[in-house]
């Protein structure tokens, strides 16, 4: 049984498929400056070293139509024919408040997907395109969504509710959402596995650490608070964006910097965060690279960063009333040991105590608590592309 996995960016597109018979991945790959000058396939298969393709991708459709050839290509490609595909999981970023779960898509779920687009104007539309392609190139093999937002369809009101007048959610469903939930979902399920316990006994904080990142806390398998709100700006800082400040701020920042509100916004979105602070790079290793030789800005947006995690882990502690384990994951969370051992430091108040040798380890699933820790702490590479095959295969079954 093998399922295709597509996460369509604006001018992007990630595809894998996966053998769902032992979930290998038998191929993976990018088309990229999609509508624009010099795109190009790069596809891997397994086993095999990369080829990249340059070719005109003058639209996701023509992307598609591009993997699916490689794929099926004699040489390169992984299977004899489309048929041996047996579905396509698409990564949708919003589900708003219609979607609690995957789905298979048909006409309804892509209105509704449709009608999500304004909480989403970059994300929903490409992952439309790419839906609607697929339909096109592919139509009698059934398509799956699964959705950043649906995971945390679980928190209470007051916790995804802002205290702004209420008829701005009414009217305009204004609230927290929260992404990454995939990620969450995931790394939370694995957490049970290596804890030997029912996901549904477990307070765990799972932290997805990377480019984008988000905390959650999930309490007997269900998501009850998570950091990103409305949008994925909310919360920690992040490579470039701000994550939480004062809303007042915005206001400052426009009239002492003669700015319009867009360009306050991207701003926030991409020139804030990390790579404000520290005006080097939004990219961790530079920043521990040049905080070890002396660069204190790099130093400090290192401690604003450990320090917003540490926060929240205690935030979402008093939210559950206690923790079983904190999680690590993403590109940071999975590699940072540094930053690993910073964030627990200070918590053993709570149980928590990282093995110092154990902490050294990188991007492996691995306990990193030292023996008399009460709470774990684990590493747990995420894998949203097998999340989604894992979904996909589960509504066909
Ligand atoms: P995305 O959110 O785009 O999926 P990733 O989860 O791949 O991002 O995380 C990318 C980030 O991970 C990089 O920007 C970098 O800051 C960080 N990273 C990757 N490897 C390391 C490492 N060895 N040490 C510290 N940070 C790392």
């Amino acid at each position: 049984m093998k399922i295709f996995v597509i996460n369509c960016g604006s001018s992007s597109l990630k595809y894998q498929v996966i053998d769902m018979s032992n979930e290998n991945v038998l191929a993976k790959g990018l088309c990229d400056r999609i509508g624009l000058s010099q795109s190009f396939l790069k596809h891997s298969r397994t086993g095999h070293e990369a080829v990249v393709i340059e070719k005109d991708i003058y639209n996701h459709k023509k992307a598609i139509q591009e993997v699916l050839e490689v794929l099926t290509d004699p040489k390169i490609g992984v299977i004899a024919s489309l048929d041996e595909i047996v579905a396509v999981g698409h990564r949708v970023v919003h589900g708003g408040e219609k979607f609690t779960n995957s789905v298979i898509i048909n006409n309804e779920v892509l209105s509704a997907i449709e009608a999500c687009c304004e909480l989403a104007p970059l994300h929903n539309p490409p992952n439309i395109v790419g839906i609607q392609a697929c339909q096109q190139l592919m139509p009698n093999t059934p398509e799956i969504a699964v959705f950043d937002t649906s995971f945390h369809q679980s928190m209470p009101a007051y916790a995804y509710l802002y205290p702004v007048p209420y008829e701005l959610y009414t009217k305009h469903k204004l609230r927290k959402y929260g992404f990454h939930g995939t990620s969450h979902k995931f790394i939370s399920e694995r957490a049970a596995h290596i804890l030997c316990k029912p996901l549904s006994s477990l307070k765990l904080v799972t932290c997805h650490l990377g480019n984008g990142s988000s905390i959650c806390a999930i309490k007997n398998g269900k998501s009850i608070d998570t950091s990103m709100g409305f949008t994925p700006l909310e919360g920690l800082p992040m490579g470039t964006r701000s994550g939480s400040i004062d809303p007042a701020a915005i206001q400052f920042i426009m009239e002492k910097e003669n700015m319009t509100i867009k360009e306050v916004t991207d701003m926030l979105n991409k020139k804030s965060g990390v790579l404000g602070l520290s005006h080097l790079s939004s990219d961790f290793r530079d920043l521990q690279e040049a905080a070890d030789t002396g660069n204190a800005q790099a130093g400090l947006a290192l401690d604003i960063f450990n320090y917003r995690v540490k926060k929240l882990i205690g935030e979402y502690a008093a939210a559950m009333g206690g923790i079983d384990a904190v999680i690590f994951t993403g590109g940071i969370g999975e590699n940072d040991s540094p930053l690993r051992s910073a964030v627990a430091e200070g918590l053993d108040f709570l149980g928590i105590q990282i093995d110092e040798e154990k902490n050294k380890i990188r991007g492996k699933e691995i306990d990193i608590s030292s023996e008399a820790a009460t709470v774990r702490m684990l590493v747990i590479p995420t894998n949203e592309e097998l999340a989604i095959a894992r979904e996909a295969k589960k509504l066909i079954e």
